[in-house]
This record gives structure tokens, C-alpha cells and sequence, in this order.
């Protein structure tokens, strides 16, 4: 009998209960017994939804009230001393301290710890701080609790932790830097405690997730694995290491013979793992296979994976488990919620709750392939597969054609840079050291309900029309005031840089309850991508030649570029992303090539998650390098050399892809580096960057008003490394977030502090 389990499902709840109780909880609005109370009927819940699709082994330890890593911290007592203040054991207000910073007079005004994205997911979990000196104990009782409580209501279930390695990884050191490996035999003895616990509670099997196993991992780390697993093979219960988001590769010999009862792997990212997979198996280890898309919307191939399923069940007999790839976290709660979503497109779909059905049916296929359910299913599953694949609503053959029409070429502009920009100067007639901003201005109130009302028809079309250009009249008379150079109309059309452009393309489809935890309360529905994409008509054109038609400055066309609208989608898994990359890239070019013929000289291009697409190991990051950076210069290259292309990127790290960055052949970019004190100026010891750049010079994430002076301080800096003459002066990212006072505060610095640089170099 092959099993059927769940790595973890979706806290939030499907509507977002868990968000709303936060909220409410932080505005005081509810106390804690009530926030306690939406907790314990959401997990029941889960709980109850998931054994009623069939799963046997329920996790524990997926619920957080805010970030799983910061439950373990907590658990582990990796408490940051800011956050100890002089109470004894620590509390849901520590908790949330710890995620949100305190502003008030208690922890002395601790600021939160560091938020980062959980390996390649829009998961975002609060990084775990580690001193030299560090001291782990046991300081948390909720994992406990919460088994007690799924035991209690009658379910057979399976605790999941984090695992000591990746917890390690995971974390950053503070004070003298240190390795902070030598802090596993510390810790170790805190698992054993974990698991005797959890034993005594009548626990048969731990989940323990080590997700760092899909990574290229340094001698060290792979070594104190098998250390590690020896000491913990004692504990009195059973193991299952949890892999997922990627395959094992260099590291499948060494997670096969680690001394644990079990191991999951990933078969919907590495299915061509498996067979190496079983063949090195020691023969009495139970292997459970992920084949269910745990971060995606699709309905699962059932017949594809009941293939992966009859191989290994003829290898492992009653030691197969099935899963979904990862843990459902990273999809929507329930399909069953989505009431506007037309028949068809709503058969191929499956969220959390479908596909635990999904992982159930491939568990009794294993055991009973011939009973009439599984058949059943099959079957019905084989008739949507097929419905999906031959569907015209899916299949375009007019943007396949133009998609195969590609020459070589197409993705280059006309003339190299250094002919382009000569002209560009010529025509921009722009000061040295132009200043800009990003693209967004603060969304009022007043802006947010106008698109609120137009969207649920409250607003007719021409009111709201009337509304949006008075906003950008507003804002470009704020920026001709305050002598900006190079202006943007705001945006304030827009809701999100995606579902903006998303909502206007062929191909993308919305759902109403389609929720994914990006981080604590905050939640994201990313738009999905059914079919082939195409632009029936511009999107932006309006709003910015009616913003142009206001100034004589110039105007800074404005959008969201392929890789992005890509990224922060779900895409389609039909095709490949290098394929949809490029239809966005058609899509979008066409928008970029009306603007230029609406009078628009400049247009900057969005390419924020650029860098978060990398892949997560080494040996693949040439080709989504290659595809990506050739869907953003086919966006680019249908314009005149006349016309100056911008792009802007934030949110990371880029000194490791400089080089790609500049494939982009971008003429200028605009990115991140004010937080970070321009360290990516270090990249350009080795590499030197060929076009304009505009290093940000004030993190717009604060408001905070930088001065006149931190600015220079930082353009300078600035001018060691690029030649004055390529620089640009500009915030980090768009102002939206931001309130008007601080936004006029900062930008009257910023271009008082080009007028500095400007003298400087006369
Ligand atoms: N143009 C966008 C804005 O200013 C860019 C946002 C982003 O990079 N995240 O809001
Ligand atoms: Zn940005």
C-alpha cells in the first residue's frame, strides 16, 4: 500500500483568516485568546480537508503564526538579545517583535530581523541571527501543541522541521564574522530533545526538511551531513528527510545513504532522478516520490506520474510514498472557492485541496491501478489533459508563428551603444548627471478608491479617466517644479506592475481567491498564464502621451518587463518559460514601438526580478541567463537608435550577474544600492560596465529623508568606479509606497545633490 502524505499545507486559509487575525491582532482589535482561536479552527480545518482528500499522513509544524523558520528560531531559542528584554520565556509578542521590529519604547526600538526569499520561491521567511557564543535551548512549545492537538482530534500525522543543516545555511552570523557550521554540535543535542519529545507524544515519523540537499553545497556542508544524521539516528522515532525544489545531483549519492528511515525527492523539477534514485537506495529505505506541482495551479498529468509511480512501486513495494513535490504553501488554498472562473478553464486547475486529491489517487494507483476510482480518475484526467492540449483557447497560430519568425538579430539594436548614445545626447540634450525617478509617485487614498470605483463600475470610464489625468498633471508639475530632468506620469493607473500589464494581454487569466503567503500577513495572487500571449491593443500609450503633451521635458515611458510578467506568474507548464518569455517579449515590444511612435523618447523597462529568476544551481544559470536576457533585448530592439531604453532592477544582489546585466545592452539602468551603501560599485573592479547607470542614491523602503549631503557622499562613491558622464541620479525603486511630504523632502535633496556633482565636474 503506497502512502499518501502532504509536506505541507497552506496556512492562510481560504479567505485569508489568518491574514485578517494578524491584523487585526497587531491593531489590538483582537486579543490574543481570539487570535489563538482563528489559529487552532484553521489548522482543524486543514487538517479535516486534507484526510477528507485522502491523505494518511498529516503534517504538523506547517502552521506559523508568522514564518515557519521564525517558529524555529523561537523553538531552538535563537532569540536576538534586542529581543530578550527581561521576561523569562518568550511570547507570541516576541514572536512578532522579532518578525516586525518594535517602534515604542519596549526592546529599546528593535528593529525586525532580515526578510529573504525562500530559495527560488516568492516565499519570504525572516533569516535566522547567529552570534559566535550562540546558545540553542529549547524555547517553544508550539510544534508539541499543535500534535497534541491533531492527535486529539484523531489524525495520524507526521511533525515537519526544519533541518539542522539548512536551518544553519539559512541563517547569517552577527558580530565577528564566523563559520557558522561550528555551531551544528550545539545544536544537535536540541533535535534529539525534539524528537524524544515527540516520540513520547506517540509520534511514529518526523519530516525533516533539508531543501539545501538541491543546492551546489562546499565539502563542509556535505560532509557534516552524514555527521550529522549519525548522531541523530539514535532519536526513537522515524526519519524522513524532505528534498525539494530541485534535483539531488552531486548530492543524491549522499542523501540516498543517509542514515534515516526515509527521503523525499522532487520529481516534478528533477523527474530524471528517479532511476539512479532507486538504484542507489539502501534496500530498507522508504522513498517518497513528489510528483504533484506543489508551486503551481495545474492539475497534475495523473497518467505521466501513475507511470513514475508503477516503476517505483516495482522496485519499493510497500516503501513508496507519495507527495506533492514540496509543500503546498506556495499555492492557493481552494479551487472549489472560485465561482468566476469559466468550466473549462477552471477543469484544468488545482490548488492545495485538488491536489491532495491529486496525491492521493497516484498513491491507491500504486496499490490498486485496476479499481474503478483510479481508473476513473485517470480517465478523467486524461480528457482534460487532452481538452487543454488541443484547445484554441490555449493555442494561438499567429503568435506561434511570430514566435518561430524570430531571426537572429531581432533581439539587437541597430547600432552598437556607443552610436546610439551619441545620438541619444544629441537629442535628449540632458545635464550631466540627469536626475530621474523610478516610475511610481505615492498612491493616494484618492487614487486607490477612483480605481476602485471604476473597477466595480461605480466610476464611469470618463470620470476615472478625468481622475488618473489629474493625477498626472499633479505629479508632472511636481517634478517640473522641483527640476527633476527626465520625468514619469506616476502610474497611478496602475494596481501592480504585473497584473497591470497582465490584465490588458491575451492569455493571462485571474482568479478571485488565488492567494500565496509572500511573507506574515502579507499575501500575493499572481496572475496565471493559460494560453498563448499577445497584446490586442496598447496598454500604457494614453497615459504617457497625455503626460507628455504637459511638458516640454522629456517623458519616460513606463512598463514591466518579459522575464518579470513571467516571474511573478504562474506560469504555464505546457510549454517552456524560455518559450512564454518570448511572447511576452513580442507583446510587450510592440507597446515599447507605439510609444516611441507616440513621441515618447525614453522608455525604461522593469526588470526587478531579473536576478530572483536565477536558478537555484550553478550549472543552470548560462541558459535562464541566455533566454532571459534575450527576452528583454527582443522587448528593446524594435525601437530607433534615437530612442533611449532604460531598465531598472532592485530587490538583490547583482555583483554576480553584472555581465548579464549588461547583455541587456540596456542604455541606461537604474538599480538598487542605496541600502546596501553601493556595494555593487565592487562589481566593477573586475567588469566594467559599458552603458548609463543610475546606482540609487536613497532606499525608498523608509521614510526616512536622506540629506543633500549623504547623496553627494554616495554619487561620489559612485564616480570612482563609473565616469561621471554615465551616471544618473535616482532613488532606488518607484515612490509609490511612499507619502508626498517625504517623497518632496528627499527628491529636493536628491536634485540639489546632482547640482553638487554637476559643479564637480564643470
Ligand atoms: N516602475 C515601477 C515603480 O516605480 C518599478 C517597481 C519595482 O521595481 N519594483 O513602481
Ligand atoms: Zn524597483
Amino acid at each position: 500500500m503506497a502512502l499518501a502524505h502532504n509536506l505541507g499545507f497552506p496556512r492562510i486559509g481560504h479567505e485569508r483568516e489568518l491574514k485578517k487575525a494578524q491584523e487585526a491582532f497587531w491593531k489590538g482589535e483582537l486579543d490574543e485568546a481570539g487570535l489563538r482561536t482563528v489559529g487552532c479552527e484553521l489548522r482543524a480545518r486543514h487538517w479535516q480537508v486534507q484526510r477528507k482528500a485522502g491523505i494518511e499522513l498529516l503534517p504538523v509544524g506547517d502552521f506559523a503564526w508568522y514564518d515557519q523558520v521564525l517558529t524555529h528560531s523561537l523553538m531552538v531559542g535563537a532569540i536576538p538579545e534586542r529581543f530578550r528584554g527581561d521576561a523569562g520565556a518568550p511570547t507570541l509578542q516576541t514572536l512578532f517583535a522579532m518578525a516586525r521590529g518594535v517602534s515604542d519604547s519596549c526592546c529599546a526600538g528593535a528593529h525586525a530581523q532580515e526578510m529573504t526569499k525562500w530559495f527560488d520561491t516568492n516565499y519570504h521567511y525572516l533569516v535566522p541571527e547567529f552570534t559566535e557564543d550562540q546558545a540553542f535551548a529549547l524555547s517553544w512549545e508550539q510544534l508539541f501543541e499543535e500534535v497534541a492537538e491533531a492527535r486529539a482530534l484523531g489524525h495520524a500525522v507526521k511533525p515537519v522541521v526544519l533541518g539542522p543543516l539548512t536551518y544553519l545555511w539559512l541563517g547569517k552570523t552577527k558580530g565577528t564574522p564566523f563559520d557558522k557550521l561550528a555551531l551544528l554540535e550545539r545544536l544537535l543535542p536540541l533535535y534529539t530533545e525534539i524528537f524524544q519529545r515527540l516520540a513520547a507524544q506517540g509520534v511514529e515519523w518526523v519530516q525533516i526538511d533539508e531543501p539545501i540537499l538541491v543546492l551546489d553545497l562546499p565539502r563542509a556542508w556535505k560532509n557534516a551531513f552524514e555527521r550529522t544524521y549519525q548522531q541523530l539516528q539514535r532519536a526513537p522515532l522515524k526519519k524522513l528527510v524532505a528534498t525539494y525544489f530541485g534535483g539531488l545531483e552531486d548530492n543524491l549519492g549522499l542523501a540516498a545513504g543517509l542514515p534515516v528511515e526515509g527521503l523525499h525527492v522532487d520529481l516534478v523539477r528533477a523527474p530524471e532522478q528517479l532511476p539512479d534514485l532507486l538504484d542507489r537506495l539502501p534496500a530498507d529505505k522508504v522513498v517518497s516520490l513528489g510528483l504533484v506541482n506543489g508551486r503551481n495551479v495545474w492539475r497534475c498529468d495523473l497518467e505521466q506520474a501513475a507511470d513514475l509511480v508503477r516503476h517505483a512501486q516495482a522496485r519499493l513495494g510497500e516503501r513508496l510514498w507519495i507527495a506533492p513535490s514540496c509543500s503546498l504553501l506556495h499555492c492557493p488554498v481552494d479551487l472549489e472557492r472560485e465561482d468566476q472562473l469559466d468550466p473549462e478553464l477552471k477543469s484544468w486547475l488545482a490548488f492545495a485541496v485538488q491536489k491532495c486529491a491529486e496525491v492521493a489517487v497516484l498513491a491507491r494507483s500504486a496499490t490498486a491501478p485496476h479499481a474503478a476510482d483510479v481508473t476513473a480518475a485517470l480517465a478523467q484526467n486524461r480528457a482534460v489533459q487532452l481538452d487543454r492540449a488541443t484547445s484554441a483557447r490555449i493555442h494561438k497560430p499567429e503568435v506561434q508563428a511570430r514566435v518561430a519568425a524570430i531571426r537572429p538579430g531581432d533581439d539587437q539594436r541597430h547600432s552598437p551603444f556607443a552610436e546610439r548614445i551619441t545620438r541619444q545626447r544629441a537629442d535628449l540634450q540632458l545635464p550631466p548627471f540627469p536626475t530621474t525617478t523610478i516610475g511610481s509617485f505615492p498612491q493616494t487614498t484618492e487614487i486607490r478608491h477612483a480605481r476602485q470605483a471604476w473597477r466595480s463600475g461605480r466610476l464611469s470610464e470618463l470620470a476615472y479617466e478625468q481622475v488618473m489625468q489629474a493625477s498626472i498633471a499633479a505629479v508632472v508639475e511636481f517634478q517640473e517644479r522641483l527640476g527633476l530632468d527626465v520625468l514619469v506620469h506616476g502610474e497611478a493607473e496602475r494596481n501592480d506592475m504585473v497584473e497591470y500589464f497582465a490584465e490588458q494581454l491575451d492569455g493571462y487569466a485571474f482568479t478571485r481567491f488565488g492567494w500565496v503567503q509572500s511573507y506574515g500577513s502579507r499575501c500575493v495572487k499572481p496572475a496565471v498564464i493559460y494560453g498563448d500571449l499577445s497584446r490586442p491593443r496598447p496598454m500604457t500609450v494614453k497615459w504617457i502621451s497625455y503626460a507628455q503633451r504637459l511638458t516640454d521635458k522629456v517623458m519616460k515611458g513606463m512598463l514591466t518587463g518579459p522575464v518579470t510578467m513571467l516571474m511573478w506568474s504562474f506560469p504555464r507548464e505546457d510549454i517552456p518559460r524560455e518559450v512564454q518569455a518570448r511572447q511576452l517579449a513580442l507583446a510587450l515590444r510592440d507597446e515599447v514601438v507605439d510609444l516611441e511612435a507616440a513621441g515618447i523618447r525614453i522608455v525604461q523597462i522593469d526588470e526587478a526580478a531579473f536576478r530572483e529568476g536565477l536558478p537555484l544551481r550553478k550549472n543552470a544559470w548560462g541558459h535562464y541567463l541566455a533566454w532571459a536576457t534575450e527576452a528583454f533585448r527582443l522587448c528593446a530592439s524594435g525601437v530607433d537608435d534615437g530612442t533611449q531604453i532604460h531598465t531598472h532592477m532592485c530587490y538583490s544582489e547583482f555583483n554576480d550577474v553584472i555581465e548579464s546585466i549588461a547583455a541587456l545592452d540596456a542604455d541606461v539602468i537604474t538599480i538598487e544600492t542605496s541600502r546596501s551603501d553601493m556595494e555593487l560599485l565592487d562589481a566593477f573592479e573586475k567588469f566594467e560596465y559599458p552603458n548609463e547607470i543610475g546606482p540609487g542614491v536613497y532606499d525608498i523602503h523608509s521614510p526616512r529623508v536622506p540629506s543633500q549631503a549623504e547623496m553627494v557622499k554616495l554619487l561620489r562613491k559612485a564616480t570612482q568606479r563609473i565616469p561621471a558622464e554615465r551616471l544618473w541620479v535616482n532613488p532606488d525603486c518607484g515612490l509609490k509606497t511612499r507619502a508626498w511630504p517625504e517623497t518632496e523632502a528627499a527628491l529636493v535633496n536628491m536634485v540639489a545633490a546632482a547640482r553638487t556633482l554637476r559643479e564637480d565636474f564643470v
